[in-house]
């Protein structure tokens, strides 16, 4: 059996309940690029059973504890007991999350339902070594009519991977029409962010329908995740992006959804609401959904303060007893920072605005408890209270 001997650190991480093990916690290697491996502790004890990269800043992702063997038949049972979980969230959408890594015990690893069709992501050098078995695994207990591998995360350059994309199994169309809710979209899973669409952010649209009315402007728009499911209840809807190719998609999904009136304009949203204040244009909904402003630690402050400068000014464009849903994917701004931001644009913008919602990923993207790393979308539902 491969091994890898960690240190006492390494050691108390992982009986801490953290699944990953720095380099600066591995000790001596025996093993090779994608293998799993025996974890050894410093007392020559085997803590458990991980997958082992050479290349990555986390070599080791924990599948086992103790004695119980990382084989086929776990990989099997991991990848059933996911499925059945989703189904028991008895979603009201044929796209969502199946795998969501490390809060369903397999690191690394992504598995994305769009329909009939499958889209996964092997994050990791051991989770691209399995991807095989993996394919065939999801074959048996699914019979999906094609699965796709969007192998193009950057991440995979840190592991030492190419980045590819390439059916796996059956056959992937360019475009798959699926459902959220009421909403319906066509999906190119071949070169759509992510996997196709943002699917954690399901919930959340939904959420924002509880609240949503008047006049509302969705900022950061994408396909028109947020604009498509409040159109209905919003006599004037207007969709922002920056991307041309962005734009389209939210005109031709506004023509299939039956909400015409949804205006899309491709604009920088940092411009476009500076502007929008200016010529006193008012809004009663507004989404703030942006890209990952904080890449990483070092780029925490800016992104701060970018998130302050939009969520300020979304906050002065509110008529009163109107709602700003604000929104953060970036891991490296907590909760705790978001809710500073958000209390600091209050008091610069004059606005008074009250919290009514906390809210998370969607249920399909669970949060592995001890493992702050799978907490990463916040979205608040704040209310302009005058
Ligand atoms: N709200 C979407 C997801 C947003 S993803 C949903 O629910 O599906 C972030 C989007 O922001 C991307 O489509 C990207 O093109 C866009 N974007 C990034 N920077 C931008 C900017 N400065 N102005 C406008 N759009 C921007």
């Amino acid at each position: 059996m491969k091994s890898v001997t960690v240190s006492s650190r390494g050691e108390q991480r992982i009986r801490g309940g953290h699944p990953w093990i720095y380099r600066a916690d591995v000790v001596d290697v025996d093993a090779g690029p994608g293998d799993i491996v025996a974890v050894i502790g410093p007392r020559r004890r085997t803590i458990g059973y991980a997958l082992f990269s050479d290349r990555s800043q986390i070599p080791i992702r924990m599948l086992t504890h103790g004695d119980t063997p990382a084989d086929a038949a776990l990989i099997r049972e991991r990848l059933s007991r996911a499925i059945r979980f989703r189904d028991t969230l008895a979603l009201d959408a044929t796209a969502y999350r199946l795998v969501h890594g490390e809060a369903d015990l397999l690191p690394s690893l992504v598995v994305d339902k769009y329909g009939d069709y499958l889209v996964v992501q092997a994050l990791s050098q051991g989770t691209d070594r399995l991807l095989p078995e993996i394919t065939q695994m999801l074959v048996e207990l699914l019979a999906p009519a094609g699965i796709l591998a969007r192998n193009d995360p950057k991440v995979r350059a840190l592991e030492g991977l190419e980045q590819t994309v390439q059916v796996l199994h059956g056959h992937v169309p360019d475009s798959v029409v699926v459902r959220e809710g009421p909403v319906s979209y066509d999906v190119d899973l071949h070169k759509g962010q992510k996997t196709g669409l943002f699917l954690d952010q399901r919930e959340n649209r939904e959420a924002a329908a509880r609240y949503a009315h008047g006049r509302l402007l969705d900022c950061f728009s994408y396909h028109g995740g947020f604009a498509l499911r409040l159109a209905r209840q919003c006599p004037e809807a207007e969709a922002l992006d920056i991307s041309a190719d962005a734009v389209r998609r939210i005109a031709e999904n506004a023509r299939r959804n039956g909400v015409p009136h949804l205006q899309a304009r491709e604009v920088n949203v940092f411009d476009e609401l500076r502007r929008l204040e200016k010529d006193g244009v008012r809004y009663d909904t507004i989404v703030l959904d942006p890209p990952a402003f904080a890449k990483n630690k070092a780029s925490v402050p800016n992104a701060l303060a970018g998130y302050k400068e939009i969520n300020l000014r979304a906050m002065r464009l509110l008529n009163p007893g109107g709602y700003l849903v604000t929104c953060s994917c970036s891991y490296n701004v907590n909760e705790e920072m978001f809710g500073e931001m958000v209390v600091q644009a209050s008091i610069d913008s004059h606005v008074p605005v009250a919290l009514v919602e906390k809210r998370m990923q969607g249920r399909d993207h669970p949060v592995l408890v001890g493992v702050p790393e799978t907490y990463y979308l916040k979205c608040f539902i704040l209310r302009r209270v005058e």
